[in-house]
């Protein structure tokens, strides 16, 4: 998992406890591809579902903003694995 099973808005390590969110929504056409996966903790994941625009509570992300927060983690993360290959090598 490109995340290493990391939430990708706090960063907890969620071990099986992790939720796919899908940025777009199914019911808005989104798709279930890489691009449109964010892997969340179940805390992220409610705050991320719970914004009503009608009564604001919650964080209101933008595909933008949630697409930026993933990439910037699996950035990172793939960089802490090439080093544990690296010194497993060795
Ligand atoms: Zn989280």
């Amino acid at each position: 998992m490109a995340s290493g099973r990391h939430c990708s808005l706090c960063y907890n390590f969620c071990e099986t406890k992790i939720e796919l969110h899908h940025i777009k929504q199914k019911k808005d056409g989104g798709e279930g591809s890489f691009d449109n996966c964010l892997p969340l903790c179940f805390g992220c994941h409610a705050d991320v579902m719970q914004y009503n625009p009608d009564h604001p509570k919650g964080k209101k992300y933008t595909v933008t903003e949630l697409k930026r927060y993933r990439n910037k983690w699996y950035k990172k993360s793939a960089k802490v694995k090439g080093i544990y290959y690296l010194m497993k090598a060795i």
